[in-house]
């Protein structure tokens, strides 16, 4: 009972009463943040896109685009747990810690100054042209999407550059999705995915040499100026070893150039590559107020609080704050690299553990039970007139 007239009083307070907490960035980790951060807080979302553009699997954004919208291309509007968060269409141009406001730049172009008694920083990294900080329209988004399936559709060569996961993924299943077309991948070293187990790394190589993927091992591109990165378009290819050029209908840059959304802050917030500065209670050092997730943040070697549950221990420690306790749920990153690489196939996903060990969820399991239920419903809350 008593708990009952609680939640009746807090949902009874109005925003005035209520500390804010300002999330900055609504993709993977904003998102999830938002969605759980305790209800006697005021949520404000600011949101570069009115859509959730996953960076996720970017292999099946391109090869099976209409599978890949199902689940990482979601309306904001359309996730129940945000319901309750209030999002702007805008872009965070600067942070005043001390005042503890943050300036953003809105749709329309005019300007805004919100307070905020606690900030999180998800702003995310650009690292090639699925992930990026415009401020973009439904419309200008869709138009985009299917211009990238039609330039995939359109070549008859393709070289991906980079054999990290997303490069391998991708050749992987554009080769699988477009036998007929000329798929390479370049990998600066022997074998693809440095950082994961050997026995991972050699189970790929074999994988994508059967499927048909000419791997061009051990020869370094040049890599083009960052626009250059960031485009999707045909061209010629030069190696740093003088090999000889080679044109291609479409080159994808997966080198993992990562650029942190970081340029609104303060510097003292960033290391010397930008990244965001965090203890293991993901907070910001030296700012009580500040907490920062995702590929953003600086929490580990791997970077990896995009995954591993951080946004539990972000929303536990900014809880611990509005108690009036100090923050005391860590983040406990994995020492290597773990998950799936291919993302799901028709016989299954496959996982792959720190040692090398795999695993595979049959395709049934996954489609009719960890999307939708594990991770739609019970980590999103459900989606609105999707599985309603
Ligand atoms: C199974 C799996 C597969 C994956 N596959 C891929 C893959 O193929 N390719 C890949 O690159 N990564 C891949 N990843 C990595 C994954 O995409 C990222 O780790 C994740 O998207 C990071 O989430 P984030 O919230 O930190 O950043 P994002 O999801 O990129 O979100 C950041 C958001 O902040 C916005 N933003 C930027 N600047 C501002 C600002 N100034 N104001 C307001 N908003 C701003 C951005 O526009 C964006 O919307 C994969 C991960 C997993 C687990």
């Amino acid at each position: 009972m008593k708990k009952l007239w609680q939640k009746a009083a807090t949902a009874a307070r109005s925003d005035a009463d209520r500390p804010t907490v300002l999330v900055l960035g609504m993709g993977d980790t904003g998102v999830l943040t938002a969605a759980h951060l305790p209800s006697r807080c005021r949520v404000v979302g600011v949101a570069t896109k009115p859509l959730l553009v996953s960076g996720q699997e970017l292999g099946c954004r391109l090869s099976d685009h209409e599978g890949w919208r199902e689940d990482y291309l979601v309306p904001l509007n359309k996730l129940r747990r945000l319901a309750r968060v209030e999002i702007l269409h805008a872009r965070a141009t600067a942070v005043d810690p001390v005042g503890q406001t943050a300036s953003l730049q809105m749709m329309d172009n005019t300007t805004m100054e919100l307070a905020w008694d606690y900030l999180v920083i998800a702003t995310g990294v650009g690292n090639g042209f699925w992930r990026e900080d415009r401020l973009e329209t439904q419309a200008v988004i869709e138009q985009r999407l299917a211009g990238q399936v039609a330039s995939v559709a359109a070549a008859d060569s393709i070289a991906v550059v980079g054999g990290g996961p997303c490069g391998t993924s991708t050749a992987f299943n554009l080769k699988r999705a477009y036998p007929n077309k000329n798929v390479a991948l370049y990998m600066s070293g022997p074998l693809p995915l440095p950082g994961y187990a050997e026995v991972t790394r050699h189970y790929h190589r074999d994988l994508l040499r059967e499927r048909g993927v000419a791997l061009v091992t051990d020869r370094r591109a040049v890599l083009p100026d960052e626009a250059g990165l960031q485009r999707l378009a045909g061209g010629v290819l030069h190696f740093q070893d003088g090999s000889p050029d080679v044109r291609a209908d479409l080159i994808i840059w997966t080198t993992g150039n990562l650029r942190p959304y970081t340029a609104f802050l303060p510097p003292d917030m960033l290391d010397d590559r930008g990244f965001v500065v965090t203890d293991s209670h993901l907070n910001v050092i030296g700012h009580r107020r500040i907490f920062a997730i995702g590929d953003v943040a600086a929490t580990d070697p791997l970077r990896c609080s995009a995954r591993n549950w951080a946004y539990r221990v972000l929303c536990k420690n900014i809880a611990a704050c509005l108690d009036g306790r100090p923050p005391s749920a860590r983040f406990i990153p994995p020492v290597a690299r773990w998950g799936s690489i291919l993302g799901l196939q028709p016989d299954g996903l496959r996982l792959h553990g720190p040692a090398g060990q795999g695993w595979r969820l049959p395709r049934w399991l996954v489609r009719w039970f960890l999307y939708p239920v594990v991770v739609r419903r019970w980590i999103y809350g459900g989606t609105m007139g999707r599985d309603s």
